[in-house]
């Protein structure tokens, strides 16, 4: 059992309250916030470290490298990777799909007449890097149905994978609906025809532990601000042998052997990635928040999670007129629902005055709202630091705002 009351004590923001009431986080699909330990690492690094890394010769630039590359051990071993090197630093979920999308592209390996599939319930960011892909090469998508439970309908899963298939690049858990989607069962088919496999990690990566080695995918991307840690980094995990056979990704510093005006050699792994200044400070947040994870115990985590969101779906689901999108047994902390005749954004926009922070809207994911027939839902999304009382906060402002809408 986790001690909320202290985790929460190790959160700053979460001390202050907003419209005279104790802030109720409840966006935590969107971007979770940075424990102390987080925001020490951030800070350490720019009171006693920041410098340019791994061509300085100077002791400011030999402290950051260390520090920057055994940020990369550190989160290597929490993905337990089987080289540092697979681990690239990224800019976020998104940078990570598109690099992948982009290099595979370039490398000749996706040919016209290819297909590719993802699912229904894909964030856009992991739709329209591979509809780049598909323009790019004249490749074709193929879509996993999603069912009314919001999970994928894999009853015709022989004819969505085939031997054309040359990409799965699916999510692990659903930011909308919070599905958790069998990704083995898809791996494991896709693996059986050859084809490359991604997973876009963004909503699992600090909601279960993650064994790349036994997952079998040939990528893992995700974000560090939805993993208690900070905007503009993240992380894509690579196969070794994949990444060596795929051409580098953006041209710059870092990523070059030797450069002349007639012709450049790349560096190898990870620079070869990595072109340009990354976000040093960012890689070393990152690990601090894995650190703190771990700490905390990822296990207790998920179990407090899910127990709010059980006492939050029993709740909810006596209110009038509710519908909740996503009902599968296999679920993440995400409640996504609206209530008839009133509009997403005006039940969101009433609950924040009353200190409740919900996301309303497509949630990025407005072919899933398509499915569904809406424009979008209203979305609560817990995290280790959420309490129950946050839940009754949460159910007292849906009742109160839906009477006044009503
Ligand atoms: C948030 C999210 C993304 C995009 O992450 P960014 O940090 O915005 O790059 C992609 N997929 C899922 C499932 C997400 O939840």
């Amino acid at each position: 059992m986790l001690d909320i009351s202290h985790i929460r004590s190790q959160f700053p923001i979460l001390q202050q309250s907003v419209n005279g009431t104790p802030i109720v986080y409840l966006d935590n699909a969107a971007t979770t916030h940075n424990p102390q330990a987080v925001i020490d690492a951030s800070t350490r690094y720019y009171t006693e470290l920041n410098s340019n890394i791994h061509r300085g010769v100077h002791y400011l630039s030999r402290a950051a490298t260390e520090a920057h590359e055994a940020a990369r051990t550190t989160i290597a071993k929490h993905l337990n990777a089987a080289h540092d090197h697979e681990v690239i630093f990224t800019s976020g979920t998104t940078d990570g799909i598109n690099l992948v999308a982009n290099c595979l592209s370039r490398s000749g390996k996706v040919q016209a007449g290819d297909r590719i599939l993802i699912s229904g319930l894909e964030h856009h960011s992991n739709i329209v890097p591979w509809q780049f892909l598909c323009q790019d090469t004249g490749a074709e998508l193929d879509i996993i149905p999603i069912t009314d439970s919001g999970e994928w309908d894999l009853t015709a899963l022989d004819s969505l994978i085939t031997e054309r298939t040359k990409v799965v690049a699916v999510s692990h858990i659903s930011n909308a609906l919070g599905t958790i989607n069998p990704i083995e069962q898809v791996i494991k088919k896709a693996k059986s025809v050859g084809a490359i496999t991604l997973i876009d990690g963004a909503q699992s990566a600090a909601h279960c532990p993650i064994n790349v080695q036994t997952l079998g995918a040939d990528f893992y991307a995700f974000s560090g601000h939805k993993c208690y840690s900070t905007t503009g980094t993240g992380i894509l995990w690579g196969r070794e042998d994949i990444l060596n056979e795929l051409p580098p990704y953006r041209g710059g510093g870092e990523m070059i052997k030797r450069v002349t005006f007639e012709n450049t050699t790349f560096n190898e792994l990870p620079f070869k990635f990595e072109a340009g200044t990354p976000n040093i400070e960012g890689g070393i947040a990152l690990a601090a928040a894995f650190d703190w994870i771990n700490a905390t115990g990822l296990d207790a985590i998920t179990a407090h999670e899910d127990h709010l969101l059980k006492i939050a779906t029993d709740e909810i689901s006596q209110i009038d007129n509710i519908n909740i999108y996503g009902t599968s047994a296999n679920k993440a902390a995400v409640l996504s629902f609206n209530i008839d005749g009133i509009h997403h954004y005006d039940l969101g926009t009433l609950m924040d005055q009353m200190g409740v922070a919900v996301r309303t809207g497509h949630h990025c994911c407005q072919p899933l709202m398509q499915r569904f027939g809406i424009t979008g839902t209203v979305r609560a999304s817990f995290a280790a630091y959420n309490s129950e009382q946050e839940v009754e906060a949460l159910i007292k402002a849906i009742k109160k705002s839906a009477m006044m809408l009503g």
